[in-house]
């Protein structure tokens, strides 16, 4: 082999590389990602919705000896404590063997993803079709909604509080729903419209049924039998779906994706392919140095709004109720905290390279990926995390022997989001954006690296410690 250049030799100590997970892993390291997947797909399987993400998070915790949090109550180093905000948004917590007053490290992802859900009135029938009108939930593209199995999710609350949860479409027995679209050979018209306008919001209404109630031989209607079948299986009337959510959401499982199996094809990546690193990371911990915090929230997907959406004091609530029981200033405790935002970012898609600057995007199977800042038309609305920040997490991940890259939301000002990131800040918390490349985020169906996720749990184990 021929002698190294001294321009090569000067790029190497100089140039930063980023590596294929392939390249920079060994053997075995990848086959135990492969195997941490395998949870992952069960998860994104069994748990579709914020509820059902939530419920499946407190089971898990319950399992592994975590406890309701007790305002009030003194914990040992150890102690493993869990918060659940209205069944949609949980936090788990492992309390450190250092005081309250040295920080948190707190992990934050969302378990909120885009989707169909219902208009509070949604039933009607038309031309022998039953329907139910939905409002989109979140960043869509709403013509693929269209044409693609749909399962319904979510909860009838009736009157006297009694909660019927409802999950139709997910077994191979069950029916499933469908949003129809318009014959190609008659959409001359729809075809001339921009990507934006050829499908609508009130164009997504959701096929539920095809056949009247008979009554004297007679057609009392589509609408009637749906009811009534509605009524018979779950003792419900027309007005319960006003106190309902429910969601539709696509009805396939996850699966691999390429002859070499290295990516997952799923509904939901965005967030749960950071919630799933992150309750796990969390569940193993044992007597971390700082106390250990992950937070799994509602909402993100349009603004971390409402109770359960970051914006709410739910968090806030909790890590001061968790200081007074040591006597600690919350102020300091806040200020000495650093979260890791656990988001997805857009990874480089070689058929839409147009978006994308190069040099600033994350690739699939480079690793997590570190965003400083997300918001769009100049930073607006981003948290920005400082180079101090940056430089830790950099040198956290570094010691760690995780596989990481730096990219940002696409070229500027073609377009943007945005992440819990600025509610943390606005906690007076250190906090990054760290999580997984996707391809077609927020489409019914997304792509993610095998290697990402489980450098993704690395990464969380990592930060939190023990
Ligand atoms: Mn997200
Ligand atoms: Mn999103």
């Amino acid at each position: 082999m021929a002698e190294k250049t001294q321009a090569e030799l000067l790029k190497e100590q100089l140039f930063r590389r980023d590596k294929h997970a392939c390249e920079a892993l060994g053997a075995e390291e990848i086959a135990q990602g492969d195997a941490f997947c395998e949870g992952y797909k069960a998860f994104l399987d069994a748990c579709k919705t914020e509820r059902e993400s939530a419920a499946w998070l407190i089971e898990q915790a319950k399992a592994r000896g975590f406890a309701p949090f007790e305002e009030g109550k003194i914990y040992a180093p150890g102690a493993k404590v869990y918060v659940n905000n209205r069944d949609k948004s949980v936090i788990l917590a492992v309390l450190g063997r250092q005081s309250l007053e040295a920080g948190t490290r707190i992990v934050a992802a969302h378990i909120d993803a885009p989707r169909l859900d219902l208009k509070p009135q949604p039933l009607y029938e038309e031309k022998e079709l039953a329907l139910f009108k939905t409002h989109y939930y979140g960043g869509i593209k709403k013509y693929q909604w269209t044409a693609i199995p749909l399962a319904l999710h979510g909860v009838i609350m009736k009157k006297d509080g009694t909660a019927i949860p409802i999950a139709i479409g997910e077994d191979a027995a069950d029916p499933k729903f469908c949003v129809t679209d318009l014959l190609p050979h008659l959409a001359r018209e729809q075809m001339e419209k921009t990507l934006a306008k050829g499908v609508t919001g009130e164009d997504l209404n959701i096929i539920i049924g095809s056949r009247p109630l008979l009554l004297d031989e007679k057609s009392a209607g589509v609408k009637l039998n749906i009811l009534s079948m509605l009524h018979e299986k779950y003792g419900i009337v027309e007005e319960d779906l006003i106190s309902a959510e429910l969601e539709a959401v696509p009805a396939f499982p996850a699966c691999d994706i390429g002859f070499d199996r290295g990516l997952i094809g799923a509904y939901g990546h965005d967030d749960r392919v950071c919630a799933y690193p992150c309750a796990m990371a969390a569940f193993d911990r044992e007597r971390p140095e700082h106390t250990a915090v992950a937070v799994f929230a509602d909402k993100e997907e349009i603004g971390s709004t409402g109770n359960t959406g970051l914006e709410a004091n739910y968090l806030y609530d909790f890590l001061v109720g968790l200081a007074a029981g040591q006597g600690a200033n919350p102020r300091k405790m806040f200020a000495n905290s650093k979260c890791l935002s656990a988001d997805v970012n857009a990874g480089f898609d070689p058929t839409y390279p147009s978006v994308m600057d190069p040099n600033n995007s994350s690739y699939m199977n480079r690793g997590v990926v570190l965003t400083k800042y997300t918001g769009s038309r100049g930073k607006s609305g981003a948290s920005d995390a400082s180079a101090e920040f940056v430089a830790w997490v950099r040198n956290l991940l570094d010691e760690a022997g995780i596989l990481w890259q730096a990219g940002e939301l696409g070229k500027v000002d073609e377009g943007g989001g945005g992440t819990v990131a600025m509610y943390l800040a606005k906690l007076n918390i250190d906090v990054v954006d760290v999580g997984v490349p996707i391809l077609s985020m927020h489409a019914p169906f997304e792509l993610a690296a095998k290697t990402d996720i489980a450098m993704m749990h690395k990464a969380c184990e990592a930060f939190l410690g023990n």
